[in-house]
């Protein structure tokens, strides 16, 4: 446990949640102002970019104003680059962030330069050097430290070695707490943040496995950065974050969205609040022998039926029992619709692959493509008329049935029902893909360890991920299944999804999350990602109004990755995926990147947006709505 002001992280307190500021930290009362919201809005703590040595003197003043108000909400510097505003800082807030990646060493210039092992000694000696003063005077005031790594910004000595990978985010964490330890000073903090989910999640449990090994466990603050705004940064914070809360990792979180920070503490809630209550969950009989290996993903590997399992991206599979019928507008919403001046369907990227009316509806003329999924009972009425309708079994029906067709067809069926006889059809059925469903509270882990039991077993059948909720709130779903199909997709596992709700949420918006989920989990692009920061004191220009204008303009680029970053400082290191990057350089000045490299620098904000747009032409990546 570190004590953080008068709020303990870890140990047996309760998962902190955190936000920080997007002001300028030199404005004293704006800053303040914000921070009493974000606190009212429920945060345990709040950060502060604090840039420069100004920055950090101010500090002081906007304490002092808080305390005066009656807030004594432990507060935060958000320092990088310079040890100097960092020791500066820690006279004075409750806890420094600084991040490794350049915090001594030079941040990433991609030089290329090789480190001898002399070389790469002597930054280890100047990291010693440079950390010390800071932990000393962390140690006389009681302030904390949280060893933050970015995936964006390894130093190039951490990259010559173990390049831009989770192994090396783990060791530039290392290298710090190796200095904490030799010194003595034990109030660290980790995060290792990545915009990539894959990452994100190989790093948190490569350096939890890794302090585990050496005795020792210090408190993690969660995160994904550049998350987004709107539904895409909740699915996808629910992606990284909700995966690592399964797994028991997690002692404090930062929801990052494109949006008011006071907006980011309602959706931390509900994610810790999802995740707590479970442990007295039925038990999961546990599968021997690690299968699936935590740290370095690799998708299970299944037999192709159909659409489904092999190389195919994991399908997404639409629940239409409750629909009385199937009109062309329900069919839209699904990503449909037919031409009548063509004759023939126009098909979204988004349109779902299989449906699921359970029995045949009137008025239901859909396009081949999409697979129709029907009870086994109306199915054998039905088979004869179309040959894009597939059965679904219950385990009893499908033990009676003697249909072994070489014919796709889909059998229910939980961790608990699982037994010999069991395999043993599926070892001669080539043809069936399972629907794994659960009632287990904890139920990420049992149909972790279904799908375990069916590596165990040799069996390449394809799953289908189904999960249940009975929510009256979109963001509620979308919270709650990121997190549980999110969880199971970054280990390889799934080869589609099937979400269900019981509520007012349409069956669009289920499509919608679903499509979300396979995005942020990076086994399946349907639309343009946009990485854009969450905005801080450093952020250069309006990062709301520009991001809603950047989508406007390129929506319809499917797969394209555009990073929205409000600063040169930080923002080419954290959009390091993206495809193109538009980033503030200066009061209205904007300079835009492809890939990594910088094509047109400090254009005037007003003509950015087009200018991105031709960049985009000139790459030949553009094509028209
Ligand atoms: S990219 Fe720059 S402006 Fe955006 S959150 Fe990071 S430091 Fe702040």
């Amino acid at each position: 446990m570190v004590n953080i002001g008068d709020v303990p992280l870890g140990g047996t307190s309760p998962i902190r949640i955190q936000s920080m500021t997007n002001t300028n930290t030199l404005d004293t009362k704006t800053t303040v102002e914000q921070c009493i919201r974000i606190i009212n809005s429920g945060a345990d703590y709040v950060r502060l970019a604090t840039q420069g040595r100004k920055e950090a003197e101010n500090l002081v003043n906007i304490k002092k104003e808080l305390r005066e108000k009656g807030y004594h909400t432990p507060l935060i510097a958000d320092v990088h680059f310079n040890p100097d505003i960092a020791e500066i800082a820690a006279g004075i807030v409750e806890k420094v962030r600084i991040n490794p990646g350049n915090f001594v060493d030079r941040g990433k210039t991609l030089s290329e330069k090789e480190y001898s092992d002399d070389d790469y000694r002597a930054g280890l000696d100047k990291i010693h050097k440079r950390l010390t003063p800071l932990l000393n005077i962390c140690k006389d005031y009681g302030t904390a430290i949280r060893i933050g790594v970015n995936h964006g910004s390894l130093s190039d000595r951490i990259l010559s070695r173990y390049g831009n990978t989770p192994e090396g985010m783990v060791e530039s964490a290392m290298e710090f707490l190796n200095v904490c330890t030799d010194e003595n000073f034990h109030d660290v903090v980790f995060s290792m943040k990545s915009g990539n989910t894959l990452v994100m999640v190989q790093a948190y449990r490569l350096l939890v496995n890794r302090m585990f090994k050496k005795g020792l466990v210090y408190p993690i603050h969660l995160g994904v950065t550049e998350a987004g705004g709107g539904d895409d940064g909740r699915i996808k914070s629910a992606v990284g974050i909700g995966s690592l809360l399964a797994d028991g990792i997690g002692d404090t979180i930062r929801v990052s969205l494109t949006e008011k920070p006071e907006f980011e503490i309602p959706v931390a809630k509900k994610l810790i609040g999802y995740f707590s209550g479970r442990s007295d969950h039925p038990e999961i009989k546990e599968v021997p022998g690690i299968l699936i290996n935590p740290f370095r993903y690799q998708r299970r590997k299944t037999n192709p039926v159909r659409n489904i399992g092999g190389v195919n991206v994991p399908v997404v599979v639409a629940d239409l029992s409750e629909e009385k019928f199937i009109s062309g507008s329900l069919l839209s919403d699904l990503g449909y619709q037919y031409n009548l001046q063509e004759y023939n369907w126009k098909i979204s990227d988004q349109a779902t692959d299989y449906i699921y009316p359970g029995n045949l509806k009137s008025g239901l003329i859909v396009p081949g493509r999409l697979g129709i999924i029907l009870d086994f009972d109306a199915w054998r009425s039905y088979h004869n008329q179309k040959t894009n309708l597939f059965p679904l079994f219950s385990l009893s029906e499908y033990i009676r049935s003697d249909i072994r067709s070489e014919q796709l067809k889909f059998l229910k069926i939980d961790y608990p029902s699982l037994n010999s006889e069991i395999f043993d059809f599926l070892k001669m059925d080539k043809k069936t893909v399972l629907v794994l469903q659960t009632r287990n509270k904890n139920g990420i882990a049992e149909q972790r360890a279904l799908i375990s039991k069916l590596m165990d077993k040799n069996l390449p059948v394809p799953v289908i991920i189904q999960r249940d909720y009975t929510k009256n709130d979109l963001e509620d779903m979308q919270l709650s299944s990121a997190s549980d199909l999110g969880a199971l997709l970054l280990d390889g596992l799934g080869d589609g999804i099937w979400i269900r709700n019981k509520g007012p949420i349409t069956c669009r918006e289920i499509i919608s999350t679903g499509f979300g989920i396979l995005q942020a989990s990076r086994v399946r692009t349907t639309k343009v990602e946009y990485i854009s920061c969450p905005s801080c004191g450093r952020t250069l220009f309006d990062l709301l109004e520009t991001t809603a204008k950047i989508r406007e303009a390129t929506y319809h680029l499917k797969g394209l990755k555009i990073g929205i970053m409000g600063c040169i400082v930080n923002g080419p290191g954290e959009m390091a995926d993206a495809d193109y990057g538009y980033v503030g350089s200066g009061k209205g000045k904007i300079t835009l990147y492809r890939k990594q490299e910088i094509i047109k620098r400090n254009i005037p904000s007003k003509d950015a947006v087009n200018e991105l747009v031709n960049l985009i032409r000139e790459s030949g990546d553009w094509f028209d709505p």
